[in-house]
């Protein structure tokens, strides 16, 4: 499998892809090695990941070159990648005993009633591009806490992330058959489907999820997919400083290149500060750098996949031709690399497909609406349900839009965000299932009613 560098077209290297046979040996093992694996005290697991976030901490430069240079993301984001999975283990280990441990429910003369969590065996984790240790250790940390064996496919655009992951894990004391690597495209991740794994854990699009989810369904095991969005935000007429929420929520729609699942992807502001916003706005994609990843001071760096040009490509064209105006961008950058210019549109409305597909990359449209009503029903009016956000001073208005959306995660006043102590999980089109906070760490047990008569 060959990778390339995004930035620069070039080959990095060439890859052996995994095979059906080489992936049933994987398979077996991982099956061989669990029992012993959910036998090691939890208190031991739980070292051997903290040896694991500290070696992340040891080689965060070359484990943020080698992200960079395989998805294009700017070394700082990359750096930031790394320190935020860190961050993430913390709360997974720091948390791990308290939501394994076996529950009393009921305690009398005659009767105890317990819960206990066993590990669901091993699991499949077929994972995205876009944030591979963010995404990673959302599935492979829980997992191996939890007791399970994992065989962890990553992205074809970020495998030699996931080899890294594979190194690091095995050298924190993971044993090898207990995390295995398979590498390969979308029939490697294909060929997984086919093997009788105890739980499937997606990441990535809405279009590969649905067919996991098809094709895992009769297996009857857990499937947990964590897809795509179309992420709304509102800007009320009540915020405080209209220019500082234009760059922020900026930010939350072109960090990483408007590359995240919970990117801003729509934005509806109030009439009454609309001119100020999108000036404030486009002011600020204006002002930051597109080029040369490894320079401290980008902020685009190219799109990690090529096609993605064409989508980005045709969701202007289409806008334009509907009645859109551009403000800023619209097209590839010529020369070497997948770049992109950062794009904001205006005078967009929801049969335009900027507004309804995800775009995943530097595009935005920003619709102008005449008061809270319109924008809950623009946002509403979607297939997905990841994440949506609301700007206003008034905690109470915010709510009340936040309340009627049908997202796994609901923002006030911030964008963008992921925390570990809170369940990610997307909604209609955007997946199911949770990973993170304590439903995150039990997503990965089966419970045990115990009846114990006395
Ligand atoms: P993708 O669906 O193209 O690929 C994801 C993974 O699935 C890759 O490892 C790929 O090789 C594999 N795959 C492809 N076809 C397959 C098949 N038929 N059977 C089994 N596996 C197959 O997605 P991507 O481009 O890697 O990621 C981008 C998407 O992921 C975006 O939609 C983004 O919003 C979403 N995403 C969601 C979250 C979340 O937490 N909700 C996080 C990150 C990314």
């Amino acid at each position: 499998m060959k990778t390339i560098n995004p930035a620069t077209g070039e080959l990095i290297a060439e890859l052996p892809e995994d095979t059906q046979e080489t992936l049933w040996k994987k398979y077996q093992e991982a099956k061989w090695a669990q029992g012993p694996w959910a036998a090691v005290p939890l208190s031991e697991r739980i070292a051997t990941v903290e040896r694991f976030k500290h070696l992340l901490l040891q080689q965060i430069e070359m484990l943020a070159t080698v992200l960079t240079a395989e998805t294009g993301k700017p070394l700082w984001q990359a750096k930031n990648e790394v320190n935020g999975a860190i961050a993430r283990i913390d709360w997974l280990t720091g948390n791990a005993e308290k939501y394994l441990a076996d529950e009393s429910m009921t305690v009398s003369e005659s009767l105890q009633e317990v819960i206990s969590y066993e590990p669901l065996g091993v699991v499949c984790n077929i994972s995205a591009w876009n944030y591979p240790y963010l995404v990673g250790v959302n599935v492979f940390v829980p997992a191996l806490l939890a007791g399970n064996a994992v065989v962890y496919k990553p992205s074809e655009f970020s495998a030699h992330t996931g080899l890294q992951i594979e190194r690091l894990l095995h050298e924190a004391g993971v044993p090898q058959a207990v995390f295995q690597v398979a590498i390969g495209t979308g029939a490697i991740g294909k060929a997984l489907l086919e093997l009788p794994f105890d739980g499937y854990f997606f990441t990535g699009s809405y279009k590969t999820g649905n067919y996991i989810y098809e094709h895992v369904a009769p297996k009857m095991v857990p499937c947990q997919l964590e897809l795509g969005g179309k992420d709304p935000l509102y800007i009320a007429d009540d915020v405080f400083d209209v220019t500082a929420v234009a760059q922020a929520t900026a930010d939350g729609a072109f960090y990483n290149n408007g590359q995240s699942c919970c990117s801003v992807e729509r934005i509806y502001v109030h009439e009454n500060i609309y001119d100020v916003y999108v000036e404030a706005f486009v002011q600020q994609v204006k002002d930051w750098k597109i080029g040369d990843p490894h320079e401290a001071d980008v902020y685009f760096g190219p799109l990690t996949r090529k096609e993605q040009i064409k989508v980005l490509e045709d969701q202007v064209a289409d806008a334009l031709t509907k009645g859109a105006s551009l403000l800023t961008g619209g097209q590839r950058v010529e020369g070497i690399g997948y770049y992109f210019e950062p794009t904001v549109l205006v005078d967009v409305h929801h049969d335009m497909a900027v507004m309804r597909a995800e775009s995943f990359g530097p595009v935005i449209g920003i619709m102008k609406v005449k008061d809270d009503e319109d924008a809950l029903s623009l946002m509403q009016d979607t297939d997905y349900g990841l994440t949506a956000g609301v700007y206003a001073q008034s905690e109470e208005r915010a709510k009340t839009i936040l309340r009627q959306l049908n997202t796994g995660t609901a923002y006030w006043n911030c964008c963008d965000r992921v925390s570990a102590a809170l369940p990610w999980s997307g909604r209609q089109h955007s997946g199911i299932g949770a990973t993170l906070s304590h439903q995150g760490i039990r997503a990965f047990t089966k419970p045990k009613g115990w009846h114990l008569k006395l």
